[in-house]
C-alpha cells in the first residue's frame, strides 16, 4: 500500500474532525463565515455532499457532479440513498441513512470510472442544523487505506492549515487555570515559544488594546462554562510586529471524553478577507455622487459603530439633516445643479466630523450622522458650523444667485441610549422633522417624550387608514367659496377628514401624506371624488342651485394611467353634469410631468371638468407653467392672504398674481381670508372669489346645506319680493 495515500487518508480523517468541529461550531455564527469554511473543506476533501433525512435536499459539489455524470449517476437522491444504505442489513429509510453515514467510520462508495476502471470513495460525515455534510476522500482504485489509523498527522496537518492561514486551537481549563493550544506554525506565526502549555495571559497580551476586554469576556464566558460556543474576532499582534485579525471559533464537545477535546475549534488570519470584504462592502455601498454610505451602506456601518459605544459605554448621537427644497431645485434648474449642492453637503459634513463619524446619503435630499458625540451644546455646534459652510460655499459663484436664499436643511437628533438599533435611531430622529412647525438652518429638533406622542400618532395613522376607507370613517368636510362681491356661495371644497373611533377627528395634514407614502392615497382620493359628485347630486335632487364642487387630487392620482377614466366613472356613477365638478392640483405637482399634466388635464377639461391651482404663490409661480397649463382657477395661498393688510410685501404679491389671473382671463380664488379687511383688499385688488373662516370653517354636508343653500325655488320667491 502506498505510504502516501496512508498518510494522505490520515491527514484527511484529521481535517475531518477539525473542520467537523469547526463546522458545528460555524452553525450559529455568522452566516458570512460559512463560505470561508466551504472553501477550507474543498481543499481538504475531494467531494462535498449535503443532504437531509428524507432527502428532500440534496446538494452535490462540482467535483463530485462531473465525477458522477462522468460514470453515467445522476446526481440526486438515489445516488445518496445508495451510499449510505445499510447494505447488509437492506434497511433503507432516513433514520438508518443517517447513522450509517455518521458512522465513526464513515462509508465507502464505489463508482465505475470509464474505461472499465473502478474506483472507491470515503465518506465521512457530521450533522449540523438538520443536516447531514459529507466529506469525500477518493481512494482511487485501493481500498487499502480504509480503516487505517491516524499517522503522523502532525506533519501533515501543519502544512495544510499553514497553507489555509489557520490552525487548531483548544482551550484547556483545569480548575481555575486555563490555558491554550494549538500548532506549531500557528504558534510560530503569534510569537508562541511552546504550542501546548500557552497561559491564555499570553494570548490577551498580544490582544489590540481596545479589543481586549470583550476579547476576555467572551473567551472567560466560553471557558468557565456560561456558553457553549466561542467566536471571536481579534486583532493580535503577530511575530512579525503587525497587527492582524483572527477569528477563534471553538465549541463545547460534549461527548469529549479527553479534556484536552473538550472545547476545541479553530484560529484563522482573516485580516485579507477582512480587507477583501471590507473594500467589496464600499464598493458596493458608496453613493457615487457625494462619496459617502448609500442607506445600506450607512446602516451596516453605523450598527459597527453602535456596537463600539456600547462596549466602550460612550455615548452616540444620530443626527438627520434634510436639505430643504432639494426636488424643487432639482425640478427647476435641473440635476445637475442638485447634485452639486448635494455633494457641498457631503463635503461639509465630512469636514466637520472625524473620521469615526458614519456619513450617509439616505434619500434624495436627506442625510444621516452618526457620531460619538455627547451633549445638545456640541450637536448644535456642530450643525452650526455646517450651517455656515453651506451659507459660504454658495456664496462664491459655484451655484445659480437665486439659489441662495432657497439653500439650508433642517435637522433632527436622536441621542443613543445603548438599546437602540441604527434603524430605530434613524427613524427616531427623522420623525423630529415632521413633528413641529418648520425649522431651518442651525436649528435642530430633539427626540422627546412629546415627539414620541405624535410617532404613535403616526403609527396609528399607518397601522389604521387603509381599514379607515373600509369602516367608512373617512367623511368630506365642505368649505364654501364665496363671491366676494355678493357674498353668495357659489361653490365648495371637499375637504377628507377621518373620524377615528378612539383619536377622535384626525386632519389630512395628519393622514394624507402618510397615505401617499403607503401608495394608498389613489383610492382614497377615487373614494373622495365620487363622495363629493355623489354630494352635490343629492344636493341637486332637494331643489338646490348647482353647486361646483371642487376635489383635491394628489399627484399620485394625477400620474395615475387610469385618473381621466376615474374621473369620468365618478361622473356617470354619481349622474352630475361635468361642469359641477373641479379638480385641485398644485402647480409643483402639475411641472413634475408637465406634458402629462396638460394632456391629462385638456382629456378633463373636454369633459367639461374644471381646473383650479391651488396654492398659488408657495410653488415657482412661474409664469410660463400658467401660461402652458389649461387651468381656470387660481387660489391664491393662504400664506399671502394671512399679512395683507400689514405686509406691503404680501399684498404686492397678491396684486401681481391677481393682474397676471386677470391677464390670462382666469377667475382667481383667496384662501384662508379670515377678516373683513382682508376680504375688502383682495376685492379691491380685482380678486373674484374668497374661501376661508371669514364665511366658515369647512363643515359637514348637512351644516354647509343648512347655512349656505337657499331651495331655488326660494331664491325666486326672494327676487320677486
Ligand atoms: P388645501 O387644498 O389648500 O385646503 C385648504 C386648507 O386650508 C384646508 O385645510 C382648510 O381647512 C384650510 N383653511 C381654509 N380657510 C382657512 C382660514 O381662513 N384659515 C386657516 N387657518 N385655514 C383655512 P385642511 O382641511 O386641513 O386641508 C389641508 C390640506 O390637505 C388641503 O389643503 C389639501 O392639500 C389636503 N387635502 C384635504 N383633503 C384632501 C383630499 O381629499 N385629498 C387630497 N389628496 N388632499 C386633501
Ligand atoms: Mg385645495
Ligand atoms: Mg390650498
Amino acid at each position: 500500500m502506498p505510504v502516501a495515500l496512508i498518510c494522505m487518508s490520515a491527514v484527511l480523517l484529521f481535517v475531518c474532525i477539525l473542520a467537523a468541529s469547526a463546522f458545528v461550531g460555524m452553525a450559529f455564527s455568522l452566516k458570512r463565515e460559512r463560505n470561508r469554511f466551504d472553501s477550507l473543506a474543498d481543499s481538504a476533501f475531494d467531494y462535498r455532499l449535503v443532504w437531509n433525512e428524507d432527502l428532500s435536499h440534496v446538494s452535490f459539489s462540482e467535483d463530485l457532479k462531473k465525477l458522477l455524470e462522468n460514470c453515467g449517476i445522476t446526481p440526486n437522491a438515489d445516488y445518496v440513498r445508495s451510499v449510505f444504505s445499510e447494505k447488509s442489513s437492506g434497511e433503507n429509510n432516513g433514520i438508518s441513512l443517517c447513522v450509517n453515514a455518521l458512522k465513526k467510520n464513515g462509508v465507502v462508495s464505489r463508482y465505475d470510472a470509464p474505461h472499465g476502471k473502478e474506483g472507491y470513495i470515503r465518506w465521512k460525515s457530521i450533522s449540523a442544523n438538520g443536516k447531514i455534510y459529507s466529506f469525500g476522500s477518493d481512494l482511487g482504485d485501493s481500498m487499502t487505506g480504509v480503516g487505517s489509523e491516524i499517522v503522523s498527522e502532525f506533519d501533515y496537518m501543519r502544512t495544510a492549515v499553514a497553507n489555509a492561514e489557520a490552525g487548531p486551537f483548544a482551550i484547556i481549563t483545569e480548575g481555575e487555570s486555563a490555558r491554550i493550544e494549538t500548532n506549531a506554525s500557528m504558534c510560530e506565526i503569534l510569537g508562541f515559544s511552546d504550542k501546548e502549555n500557552i497561559p491564555l495571559e499570553k494570548l490577551y497580551s498580544i490582544v489590540k488594546k481596545d479589543e481586549l476586554l470583550e476579547v476576555q469576556r467572551k473567551i472567560n464566558c466560553f471557558a468557565s462554562g456560561v456558553t457553549d460556543s466561542l467566536y471571536v474576532e481579534a486583532s493580535l499582534k503577530t511575530s512579525s510586529g503587525t497587527y492582524h485579525i483572527f477569528t477563534i471559533e471553538c465549541r463545547l464537545n460534549k461527548d469529549a471524553t479527553d479534556f484536552r477535546r473538550l472545547r476545541t475549534g479553530m484560529i484563522f488570519d482573516t485580516t485579507a478577507n477582512r480587507i477583501h470584504r471590507e473594500a467589496a462592502f464600499d464598493s458596493g455601498n458608496i453613493d457615487a455622487i457625494t462619496g459617502i454610505y448609500t442607506r445600506s451602506g450607512f446602516m451596516s456601518k453605523g450598527e459597527d459603530l453602535l456596537e463600539q459605544c456600547r462596549k466602550k459605554g460612550t455615548p452616540a448621537v444620530m443626527i438627520c439633516l434634510q436639505v430643504v427644497r432639494l426636488r424643487n431645485i432639482s425640478m427647476l434648474f435641473g440635476i445637475e445643479v442638485s447634485d452639486t449642492l448635494s455633494k457641498l453637503y457631503a463635503e461639509t459634513m465630512l469636514r466637520l466630523t472625524d473620521e469615526k463619524a458614519v456619513l450617509g446619503k439616505m434619500g434624495f435630499s436627506d442625510y444621516a450622522m452618526l457620531l460619538e458625540y455627547g451633549d445638545k451644546a456640541e450637536v448644535e455646534k456642530l450643525l452650526k458650523g455646517i450651517g455656515i459652510m453651506i451659507e459660504n460655499c454658495c456664496n462664491n459663484e459655484t451655484l445659480p444667485s437665486v439659489l441662495r436664499e432657497q439653500i439650508g436643511f433642517t435637522a433632527g437628533a436622536c441621542f443613543f441610549d445603548g438599546a437602540d438599533d441604527v434603524g430605530t435611531l434613524y427613524n427616531k430622529a427623522s420623525v423630529t422633522l415632521f413633528s413641529g412647525s418648520e425649522s431651518q438652518g442651525d436649528v435642530c429638533r430633539y427626540f422627546d417624550a412629546e415627539v414620541e406622542k405624535k410617532v404613535s400618532g403616526r403609527d396609528i395613522v399607518e397601522h389604521e387608514i387603509g381599514e379607515a376607507l373600509r369602516q367608512g370613517e373617512l367623511e368630506l368636510y365642505y368649505q364654501p367659496k364665496i363671491d366676494i362681491k355678493t357674498g353668495e356661495m357659489v361653490g365648495a371644497e371637499a375637504l377628507m377628514r377621518w373620524n377615528h373611533k378612539t383619536q377622535g377627528l384626525i386632519m389630512p395634514g395628519q393622514f394624507i401624506s402618510v397615505a401617499e407614502e403607503m401608495g394608498i392615497i389613489t383610492k382614497i382620493d377615487e373614494w373622495g371624488m365620487l363622495q363629493a359628485c355623489i354630494q352635490s347630486r343629492m344636493w341637486r335632487e332637494k331643489g338646490y342651485p348647482d353647486v361646483r364642487i371642487s376635489v383635491n387630487m394628489s399627484q399620485a392620482q394625477l400620474y395615475q394611467t387610469d385618473v381621466v377614466e376615474s374621473v369620468k366613472n365618478a361622473l356617470e356613477q354619481s349622474g352630475i353634469p361635468a361642469s359641477c365638478l373641479e379638480v385641485e392640483l398644485t402647480e409643483t405637482m402639475a411641472i413634475i410631468d408637465i406634458d402629462r399634466t396638460v394632456s391629462v388635464l385638456n382629456a378633463l377639461k373636454k369633459l367639461g371638468v374644471s381646473i383650479s391651482m391651488d396654492d398659488f404663490g408657495t410653488g415657482y409661480s412661474s409664469l410660463s407653467s400658467l401660461k402652458i397649463l389649461p387651468i381656470d382657477v387660481l387660489k391664491i395661498d393662504r400664506s399671502l392672504v394671512y399679512d395683507i393688510e400689514t405686509n406691503e410685501t404680501a399684498r404686492c404679491i397678491a396684486k401681481a398674481i391677481i393682474e397676471m389671473g386677470k391677464a390670462l382671463k382666469l377667475t382667481v380664488l383667496a384662501e384662508g381670508v379670515e377678516t373683513e379687511e382682508q376680504r375688502a383688499i383682495l376685492e379691491e385688488l380685482g380678486c373674484d372669489i374668497a374661501q376661508g373662516f371669514l364665511y366658515s370653517k369647512p363643515k359637514p354636508a348637512a351644516l354647509i346645506e343648512r347655512e349656505f343653500l337657499i331651495p331655488k325655488a326660494n331664491r325666486n320667491a326672494e327676487t320677486k319680493v
